[in-house]
C-alpha cells in the first residue's frame, strides 16, 4: 500500500499535521511535492505531500483516498524550504508550504484554478503538400489551409484568421490524412518579449572585474551543495551593481546552475528588470503580483521545467521554482519590502541565505546603504566609485531650527528658484512621519481622535478627518465637542499643504507626485516615466521617490524633515535615515550637470545625518555597530515580538501575564523578556507587546512555538489574538 503524508493547507493554528492518505493505483506518480485535493473531515481542501510511506499507523478503514491530483507540484527542496519558514517564523507548516505553492492554485479547493492554456496546432503531412501541386481534388478554404501551411505548422487559431478556415475544414482535410492537429501549450506572456542586443558592449571597470572574479571563483559546480558563500556588493549609487548580477548569473548557467534575483518592488525597479531580460532573453522568467495568474502560472511551470532558468521577482521570488540554483542576488538588500508583513512573517534574505546554504549557492547581497547585518556578517566586496567617474553629490544638511516658517527654508527655496529658472528636474522627498496635520482645541487641548484607534485624525485636503490604521472618516467638526469653543487650531503642515505650497511657490514648473494615493489612481510607473518624458518638473512623494531610479537630468534633490524617523522609539531609526538621505542623494546628479543634496532636519548633529552628508557608510556602520553591541540589539541577537490583541482590555491584560509566563517557563536563562508593554489600541482592539532578545533564535523560536501552542489550546485565551514576529523591522 502507498500512503501519501498530505499536509492540508488549512490557515488554523489548531490543527497539526500530516495526515495519511491512501494512493490509488491510478496516483502512483505522485510524489513529495505532488499538490493534491483531499476530503479533510466534511471539507476538500488542498494539500501538498510532504512524505510517502509503505504503511500508515491508521487502521486500513480510516484511511481516505486523494480526490485528485493537480498537474503540477513544488520540488522537494521546496517543500522543505516551505516547512523550515512555518517553523522558523513561527506560524504554521501550512502556511510556509502556502509560499511554495504554484501559483494560482489557490488554498481552497473551490478556488477557480489556472491551467495551462493549450492550443490547437495544425501542420500539413507530405500528401498534404503533395495535394497543393495537384493531384487530389481541393475546395478553395481547404487549399487556402494547406497553402498556409507550406511554411509550416501553424495555430488552428491563426489559420482561421489567414485562410478562413473552421474546425470542420481541418477536421476533413485531418480526415484524408492532409493534415495532423496536436494539442500544444502556449506561454502567456505578460511582457513583450525582451529586444536588444544580447550583449550591451560593457567593458568592467576594474573594482567590478575584482568584485565578479571573486563571486565567479565561489560559484559551485553542477550538482555541488557541500559549501556556500556569502557577499556583500557594497557599491555607491551608479557604480554598476547590476552588471556584476548579470555577469554572475551568466557565469552560473554556464556551470548547469539557476539563479534567482530578487529585488524590491517591481514598479519601482523596472529597469532591473528589463535588463535582465535583454541580456538572457528566454532563459528569464519574471514573476511578480502585478501579473494576470495564467502568465505567472507559466512563468512558473518554465522555471519548474527548466526551460527558464533565471527568476527575476520581488521577495516572494525567493520561493521560485528554479531548480539548482548557483547564485542567489538580493539586489538593494537594505530594502523593508524584503520583510513580509503578514502571517509567515518571513524576511526574504534570511530565506535567501538558508536556501543558498542548503544548495550549495552563492548569496550575494548588494547596496549602497548595507544593513549592520549584512556589514558585520558578509565578506564584503567594495565598488567605490560611479562608472562615469562622477563624483557623488555633495550633501548640504539645512539647519531648521529657530523657527523657519513654513516647510521650506529660505536656502532650500533659493535652490528651487535656481532649477525652475534654468527649466531643469528636482526631486523632492516628503519624510511623512510627523508632517500630517491633526486638530486640537484651543481653549481645552481636546485632540480629535479614532475611536477604534487610539491614534490622532489626519485632516485631509477635502476637509475631513480620518484615520490612516483603520480607515475611519468623520468631518471636520465646527466646534470642539468638550468645551464648545470653536477657536480649532491645525497642527503640523501635512504633507498635502506642503505640496500646494510648493506648487505656488514652483510655478511654473510642474509637479509630479508619487505616493500611495497616486498609486490608486495611475500607478507609480506612469507618474515616473511622464516625469523622465517632461522636460523640467519635480518629482514629489515619500519614500518611493529615493529608490532606484535612474534620472540623469535630475540636478536637485531635497529631503524634507530627514530626522523625523528619529524621534520614534525604534533602534532601526538611524540606519533607515541613513539609508533614506544616502539613496535619495544617489538620485541626483548622474548627468553632466552634477547636481546637489538639501537634507532639511533639527536634530543635524545626529550621526545617520553627520555621516550620509560625508556618503561615509563605512564610519556610520562602524558607530552604529558600537551602538548596537552595547544595547545588545541585532546582528547581536534577535529580536522576537509577541503581539496579543483583543476586545476586553483587562481581559488583555490578564492574558498577557499568562502568555509571558508560558514564554519565560520554556526560553533559556540568556534570554532576555520585556513586557507586556502596551501598544495603541487598533481598529477597536487593546494591544499588548512581549518582546524577546536572544542569541539563540531556532532555540528561542522553538520554545515560543510552543508557549503560543499551549495558549492557543487555553480555553481562558480564547478570545485573544496572538501573532508572532521573528526579526521585526
Ligand atoms: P547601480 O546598480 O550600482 O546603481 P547600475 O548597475 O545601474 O548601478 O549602473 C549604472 C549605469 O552604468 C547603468 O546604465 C549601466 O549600464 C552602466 N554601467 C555599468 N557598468 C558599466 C561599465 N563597466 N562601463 C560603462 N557603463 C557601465
Ligand atoms: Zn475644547
Ligand atoms: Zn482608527
Amino acid at each position: 500500500m502507498s500512503i501519501a503524508k498530505v499536509e492540508p493547507l488549512l490557515t488554523t493554528r489548531n490543527v497539526s499535521g500530516p495526515f495519511d492518505y491512501r494512493l490509488p493505483d491510478a496516483m502512483r506518480e505522485v510524489e513529495v511535492g505532488s499538490v493534491l485535493v483531499v476530503p479533510f473531515g466534511r471539507r476538500r481542501v488542498v494539500g501538498v505531500v510532504v512524505g510517502l510511506a509503505d504503511r500508515s499507523d491508521l487502521p486500513a478503514d480510516r484511511l481516505a483516498e486523494p480526490l485528485e491530483a493537480l498537474e503540477a507540484g513544488v520540488p522537494p527542496e521546496l517543500v522543505a524550504l516551505g516547512r523550515w519558514v512555518g517553523e522558523e517564523y513561527c506560524s504554521t507548516p501550512a502556511r510556509g508550504l502556502g509560499l511554495v505553492l504554484p501559483p494560482g492554485v489557490g488554498t481552497g479547493a473551490e478556488a477557480r484554478r489556472v491551467r495551462p492554456l493549450v492550443e490547437l496546432e495544425v501542420e500539413a503531412t507530405d500528401r498534404g503538400l503533395d495535394a497543393i501541386a495537384g493531384g487530389e481534388r481541393l475546395g478553395l478554404r481547404q487549399r487556402a489551409v494547406l497553402r498556409a501551411l507550406a511554411g509550416g505548422p501553424r495555430l488552428a487559431r491563426a489559420l482561421a484568421n489567414s485562410a478562413g478556415s473552421d474546425r470542420s475544414t481541418l477536421r476533413r482535410l485531418e480526415a484524408r490524412g492532409l493534415v495532423r492537429t496536436r494539442e500544444v501549450e502556449r506561454r502567456r506572456r505578460h511582457h513583450a518579449p525582451g529586444v536588444g542586443a544580447v550583449r550591451e558592449g560593457i567593458e568592467p571597470t576594474g573594482d567590478q572585474r575584482s568584485a565578479l572574479e571573486t563571486v565567479v571563483a565561489a560559484l559551485p559546480a553542477p550538482g555541488a551543495t557541500d559549501s556556500t558563500s556569502s557577499f556583500l556588493l557594497h557599491g555607491v549609487t551608479g557604480s554598476g551593481k547590476t552588471e556584476v548580477y548579470l555577469e554572475a548569473a551568466r557565469e552560473a548557467l554556464a556551470r548547469g546552475r539557476g539563479a534567482i534575483v530578487l529585488v524590491p518592488e517591481i514598479a519601482l525597479t523596472p529597469q532591473t528588470m528589463d535588463r535582465f531580460r535583454r541580456r538572457f532573453g528566454d532563459s528569464v522568467a519574471l514573476l511578480h503580483s502585478r501579473m494576470p495568474a495564467g502568465a505567472r502560472y507559466d512563468e512558473w511551470r518554465r522555471l519548474r521545467s527548466g526551460e527558464a532558468r533565471i527568476c527575476v521577482g520581488p521577495r516572494s521570488a525567493v520561493f521560485a521554482p528554479v531548480s539548482e540554483p548557483g547564485l542567489i542576488v538580493v539586489d538593494e538588500e537594505h530594502d523593508s519590502s524584503y520583510k513580509q508583513e503578514s502571517d509567515p512573517r518571513y524576511d526574504a534574505r534570511e530565506v535567501a541565505t538558508r536556501r543558498a546554504a542548503e544548495s550549495g549557492a552563492v548569496l550575494l547581497c548588494g547596496t549602497a546603504t548595507p544593513r549592520p547585518e549584512s556589514w558585520e556578517e558578509l565578506e564584503r566586496l567594495e565598488l567605490p566609485s560611479r562608472v562615469d567617474g562622477r563624483a557623488l553629490p555633495p550633501v548640504e544638511v539645512v539647519d531648521m531650527r529657530g523657527g523657519v516658517p513654513g516647510p521650506l527654508h529660505p536656502a532650500t527655496r533659493e535652490a528651487f528658484n535656481e532649477v525652475a529658472g534654468q527649466g531643469g528636474k528636482a526631486i523632492l522627498l516628503i519624510n511623512r512621519r510627523g508632517w500630517s496635520t491633526h486638530l486640537t482645541c484651543r481653549s481645552c487641548g481636546h485632540a480629535w481622535q479614532c475611536p477604534n484607534c487610539d491614534v490622532s485624525l489626519v485632516l485631509h485636503r477635502d476637509g475631513g478627518l480620518r484615520c490612516h490604521h483603520c480607515g475611519h472618516a468623520e468631518t471636520r467638526p465646527q466646534a470642539c465637542p468638550e468645551c464648545s469653543s470653536v477657536t480649532i487650531a491645525r497642527v503640523g503642515s501635512g504633507t498635502q499643504r506642503v505640496e500646494s505650497e510648493l506648487t505656488e511657490l514652483l510655478a511654473p514648473l510642474e509637479i509630479f507626485r508619487l505616493d500611495s494615493d497616486s498609486a490608486a489612481t495611475r500607478g507609480h510607473a506612469e507618474v515616473l516615466s511622464r516625469f523622465e518624458a517632461a522636460e523640467s518638473g519635480v518629482l514629489v512623494g515619500t519614500q518611493m521617490v529615493a529608490k532606484g531610479h535612474d534620472f540623469p537630468d535630475v540636478t536637485l534633490s531635497v529631503i524634507l524633515d530627514a530626522d523625523g524617523a528619529l524621534r520614534l522609539p525604534d533602534f532601526r531609526s538611524e540606519e533607515r535615515t541613513f539609508s533614506l538621505i544616502t539613496q535619495l542623494a544617489g538620485r541626483s546628479g548622474r548627468g553632466a550637470a552634477g547636481g546637489r543634496v538639501l537634507v532639511q532636519a533639527l536634530a543635524t548633529g545626529a550621526p545617520s545625518i553627520r555621516y550620509a552628508a560625508r556618503h561615509d557608510s563605512a564610519g556610520f556602520l562602524a558607530e552604529e555597530l558600537e551602538r548596537r553591541r552595547a544595547l545588545r540589539y541585532p546582528p547581536f541577537s534577535h529580536l522576537i515580538e509577541i503581539g496579543l490583541a483583543g476586545a476586553d482590555e483587562s481581559r488583555v491584560e490578564t492574558s498577557a501575564e499568562t502568555v509571558r509566563a508560558l514564554v519565560e517557563d520554556r526560553i533559556s536563562a540568556d534570554d532576555e523578556l520585556l513586557g507586556p508593554a502596551p501598544l495603541f489600541r487598533l481598529r477597536g482592539k487593546y494591544r499588548r507587546r512581549l518582546l524577546i532578545k536572544s542569541e539563540r533564535r531556532h532555540e528561542t523560536v522553538a520554545a515560543i512555538r510552543e508557549a503560543v501552542a499551549t495558549a492557543v489550546r487555553d480555553r481562558a485565551l480564547r478570545e485573544l489574538a496572538i501573532s508572532v514576529d521573528v526579526d521585526p523591522q
